[in-house]
């Protein structure tokens, strides 16, 4: 039996041929390398020899030593799943506030929604910029379909999230009021619990997937 290696996400198939789809981050067939074993050791000493001269090198820019400064903490420290999980839980808290408001009557609940949905917004800049590190730094940048959802669920977050914030600022009374307006307010709240949802359970499925556990 062979090993052959996911070189997106690091799955390891066993068997004579890779699989057509990797199972975690579904990168196909070409994307697998096999894994060798055993290295020959004369193979190994050999190869110093043929190191490539160091070329000359241009200078980094102020934007860019803070951006690689910034990427390399963000790699480091895990940066994106400590961003990512407190805003994935103020979301549900704000449906439960809006929830509340709604069935119960008490205006307090409606404010806490509303700053539990600027919070989370305030939160996204370091949400999508860690995620985007960590997607070019260790995943290369794959543009397979599990960082097609990823990345249409972290859009659909911004929008909902801008939405219900502008939407609140414009009519204040939007969740005491019974219109259907106040429906879709709510509606809009459980699909954004739906789509942070589905961002971080492909998020875990990127981390934890290929655990056999
Ligand atoms: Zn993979």
């Amino acid at each position: 039996m062979k090993k052959w290696e996911c070189t997106v996400c690091g799955y390891i198939h066993v068997g004579d041929e890779p699989p057509d789809e990797c199972p975690v981050c579904s990168a196909d067939k070409s994307m697998f390398v096999e894994v060798v074993e055993e290295q020959n050791p004369a193979e190994t000493a050999a190869a110093p020899e043929t190191a490539p001269q160091p070329q000359p090198t241009v200078p980094p820019s102020l934007p860019a030593k803070i951006y690689a400064l910034a990427s390399a903490l963000t790699v480091r420290y895990h940066l994106h799943p400590i961003m990512v999980h407190t805003p994935n839980g103020v979301v549900p808290m704000a449906l439960v506030f809006m929830l509340i408001t709604v069935w119960f009557g008490l205006p307090l609940f409606e404010t806490a929604a509303l700053y539990s949905l600027v919070f989370v917004l305030v939160s996204m800049p370091m949400v999508l910029f860690t995620g985007y590190v960590m997607w070019q730094q260790r995943y290369r940048g794959a543009f397979t379909s599990i960082f097609k959802i990823k990345i249409g669920a972290s859009i659909a977050a911004v929008v909902l999230l801008l939405g219900l914030v502008i939407w609140r600022a414009v009519q204040p009374d939007i969740a005491s009021s019974a219109s259907t307006g106040r429906w879709i307010y709510l509606f809009c709240c459980l699909l954004l619990v739906g789509v942070v949802g589905t961002a971080g359970h492909f998020g875990g499925k990127l981390v934890f997937g290929s655990r056999k556990d």
